[in-house]
């Protein structure tokens, strides 16, 4: 479903992706692992069109993201959702709101099947009480439930997670793992994670990538990943981080 084919990207003489080439297949979680600085971040910022790479291709469901004109890419970019690690809702608009305004706006639902969809997902996200609330009433984890509501409002065939609870209390991290966990085995949609949390990696993905110096140096399930990873580099991060 999505295929990097030689995706190259630099900042200045920084290169931070280096004739990458990966595949994800439709309904697999796949996390992407490996060292701060190694262009975890940026894979997913390509896949929002937030970044453009420098060469290479990128495709989604078969349709050309990078190269491709502005208006194709709009129309691909329709099939891919985020969440941020600093949930970035809209400030000053309820939580329903949140949730209705891109479906509205994007996809020209009508204001009235936005709202019921999205109430059934603010359900889903434990906040159906909420749905007047204001953002910064909110919890952080409350308010990366709203994200995570708002991101799967739009029906994505893939959503990128990228360190969705680095920025959360430690009590509420767990909360939306939990919720995470669920969405992971009770759709079909495709996953894409930036984490540093292993044991959430370990119980939601079908494959890790260990990425460094902007390649992917190996990859697996996660079982042989964290239990018999083959490279030394590999070896080296878990032994970090673990
Ligand atoms: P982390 O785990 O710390 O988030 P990461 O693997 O996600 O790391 P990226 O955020 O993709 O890494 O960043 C890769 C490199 O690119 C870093 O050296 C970063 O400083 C640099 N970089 C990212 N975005 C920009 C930008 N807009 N301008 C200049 N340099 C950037």
């Amino acid at each position: 479903l999505v295929r990097f084919t030689d995706v190259s990207k630099r900042f200045g003489e920084n290169t931070v992706l280096d004739d990458l080439s990966f595949t994800v297949d439709a309904g697999r979680h796949v996390t992407l692992i490996g060292p701060s600085g190694s262009g975890k971040t940026t894979i997913l910022r390509m896949l929002m069109t937030l970044e453009r790479p420098d060469s290479g291709t990128i495709e989604v469901g078969g349709r050309r993201l990078f190269p491709a004109d502005e208006r194709q890419r709009r129309e691909v970019r329709k099939d891919i959702g985020m969440v941020f690690q600093q949930f970035n809702l809209f400030p000053n608009m309820s939580v329903l709101r949140n949730v209705t305004e891109a479906p509205v706006r994007v996809l020209g639902m009508s204001r009235d099947e936005a709202a019921e969809r999205a109430r059934g997902l603010l359900d889903l996200v434990g906040l159906a009480a909420k749905e007047d609330a204001r953002p910064s009433q909110l919890s952080g984890g409350q308010q990366q439930r709203v994200a995570i509501a708002r991101a799967l409002a739009m029906r994505p065939k893939v959503l990128l997670l990228d360190e969705v609870t680095s920025a959360l209390d430690p009590e509420l991290v767990a909360g939306v793992l939990d919720l995470l966990t669920d969405i992971a085995r009770t759709t079909d949609i495709t996953m894409v994670c930036v984490t540093h949390e292993m044991n959430f990696a370990r119980d939601i993905s079908d494959e890790v990538l260990m990425f460094d110096s902007g390649r992917v140096i190996e990859a697996g399930s996660p079982e042989k990943i964290f239990s018999d990873p083959e490279h030394e580099r590999t070896r080296e991060f878990l032994g970090a981080v673990l």
